[in-house]
């Protein structure tokens, strides 16, 4: 059962999955997908459309529901036995967490790569956490082609990826976010990190950095916004 009758003991965040394990062992574990939330809340609180499962929680003499809100359905629940079952399965399938990389680490998780960068940072079973807003984002802070093969991607490319990556978490995080029309943080604000794209959703705008127009077109299948003049493909070999 999603841990009935269970003392939360600590939570652990893979890529976009959470889990919460329970001080006997028991897991659950959740995806957010695109639009998914989960909320703490006052139990007299109104639920909200879309919520799919509840939880009625206890500190000391406080009362509090958790609730699982997931809109557009892309999110999940799933429970284990144990932490290594979680390991062993659904993790199993994730790279390393987008804020654990350093340059050595992406390195070798781009090698030998023939995708282009754009697919290959949104493949959870490279890096885990990035999605279609930060992928743009990165790739025009280290100003390089969304269809750039990984493999042939150099030493100094690989830093700039790195940085970008933390670079623009981080900021991400301060800013509670981005927003995706529905995208609301714990307590109902929408993030302010919006404001701060540089390429995404400003296609036809001018390049902050150059003032070219930015173009954008369907790569691995997600629209894609990037500055040709900033970011040029460069034909290597691998
Ligand atoms: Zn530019």
């Amino acid at each position: 059962m999603l841990l009935q009758e269970a003392t939360v003991a600590t939570l652990e965040r893979l890529g976009k999955q959470l889990a919460i394990h329970a001080d006997d062992g028991r897991v659950l574990c959740l995806h957010l997908g695109m639009s998914g939330q989960v909320q703490l809340v006052d139990p007299g609180d109104p639920v909200k459309p879309h919520t799919h499962c509840t939880w009625s929680l206890r500190e000391g003499r406080r009362r509090l529901e958790m609730r699982f809100v997931d809109p557009r359905r892309f999110g999940g629940l799933w429970t284990f036995a144990s932490r290594d079952r979680l390991l062993g399965d659904r993790w199993s399938q994730l790279g390393p967490d987008a804020l654990d990389l350093d340059p050595g680490l992406l390195a070798r998780q781009l090698e030998g790569r023939a995708r282009g960068l754009k697919a290959t940072l949104l493949d959870q079973a490279i890096v885990a956490g990035l999605g279609n807003i930060y992928v743009d984002e990165i790739l025009f802070r280290a100003r390089l082609h969304p269809r750039q093969p990984a493999g042939t991607v150099k030493r100094d490319e690989v830093e700039r990826i790195a940085d970008a990556t933390l670079g623009i978490l981080g900021q991400a995080i301060q800013q509670g976010g981005s927003t995706v029309r529905s995208w609301l943080d714990s307590e109902g604000q929408v993030g302010e990190f919006a404001r701060s794209h540089k390429v995404y959703g400003r296609s036809g705008d001018m390049c902050v950095d150059c003032g070219q127009p930015l173009r954008d077109d369907l790569v691995a299948q997600r629209q894609t916004v990037w500055c040709p003049n900033c970011q040029r493909l460069k034909r290597r070999k691998r």
